[in-house]
């Protein structure tokens, strides 16, 4: 089965790894928000594309949540010591894959081909595909300032209350490469349960992707990132409540008006199904907590069944 899955790298890359244990790997294809991509200390980092290579590659760690397993942190101490840049937490292992990276952009590659490099290296048969090759940031206006999301995520711990969301240079950001093709030829798209603004929302705002999603013929099911009303983790709470005014499963879908035609949400959300049948989007209401294996493939089940509504 040919499935096309939008996602970030937390909670996105997770549900990624039950996906690819549900459905041949080789049939998935990942479309990866590159909003957060940032260059630190020379080096080009793309933050939510390597949260989804790492854990596809069983690299990841997963009680810190981000960034790779038995990591050491020798050489962001030493850059410390030597008062060099070290807000953004770049860990040794980690670091490797930057140096690769940042030397093929700048021979001239594109961010997909070091992408699709990198995959192969680590022995993967899913398809991860950046957005867009181009230029495209997140950034965030609040009431202490404007601030591009590693800032605002990362330095501030995003404590700012968010006002609105911009997607820096997506109105001229083309598709990377095989993300149009992966969504045509998709019998099913995902968006997976990550963050609606700083994770899908940068996705979405490359208009041909947007297009390519409104003028779909197979459905697109998302997964909600909340439960019981409460991001598992990080902003997603906070800013459905400012910029949606809530968060209930219905302000969920409310996020992608016209783009899915069901909606997973949480059995602690249940009460929330028919606020979210009202919009049009079939309510599909299970357990959504990933804890382990056995949990992230129940939940891709859960959203790749929805295949049958076509
Ligand atoms: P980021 O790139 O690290 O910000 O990660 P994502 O945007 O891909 O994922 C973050 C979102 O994943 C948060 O809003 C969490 O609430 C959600 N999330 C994390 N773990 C789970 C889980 O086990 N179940 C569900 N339903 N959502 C989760
Ligand atoms: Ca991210």
């Amino acid at each position: 089965m040919k499935v096309a899955v939008l996602s970030g790298g937390g909670g996105g890359a997770r549900f990624l790894r039950g996906v690819v244990a549900t459905v041949d790997p080789a049939g998935v294809a990942a479309i990866v928000n590159v909003g957060d991509d940032l260059e630190v200390l020379g080096l080009s980092v793309s933050p939510d594309l390597d949260g989804v290579l790492y854990a596809l590659a069983g690299l990841a760690d997963e009680e810190r949540g981000w960034g790779r397993a038995e990591e050491t942190w020798n050489a962001l101490a030493t850059v410390e010591s030597l008062g060099g840049e070290a807000w953004f937490r770049l860990g040794d292992r980690d670091l490797g894959l930057h140096l690769v990276r940042t030397q093929s952009l700048r021979d001239g590659d594109s961010l997909s081909a070091v992408t699709a490099r990198l995959a192969a290296a680590l022995g993967l048969e899913t398809t991860i595909l950046p957005a867009t090759d181009e230029p495209l940031r997140t950034w965030l206006d609040t009431p202490n300032g404007s601030f591009d999301f590693q800032q605002w995520f990362v330095a501030r711990a995003h404590r700012d209350p968010v006002a609105r969301v911009r997607y820096q240079g997506a109105s001229d950001a083309r598709p990377a490469p095989g993300v149009l093709d992966a969504l045509h030829e998709a019998e099913l798209i995902l968006i997976a349960p990550s963050n609606p603004f700083v994770s899908i929302g940068p996705i979405l705002a490359v208009e041909r992707i947007r297009a390519a999603l409104e003028r779909r013929r197979v459905p697109c099911v998302a997964v909600s990132p909340l439960i019981g009303r409460q991001a598992v983790k990080g902003p997603a709470a906070g800013m459905l409540q400012r910029l949606e005014g809530g968060t209930s499963a219905a302000h969920v879908a409310q996020c992608y008006p016209g783009l899915i035609d069901a909606l997973v949400l949480d059995e602690a959300d249940a009460a929330d199904a028919d606020a979210v049948a009202e919009l049009g989007v079939r309510p599909l209401v299970t357990k959504t907590l990933m804890r382990d294996a056995a949990a992230r493939r129940a939940l891709a089940e859960a959203a790749l069944n929805a295949v049958a509504l076509a």
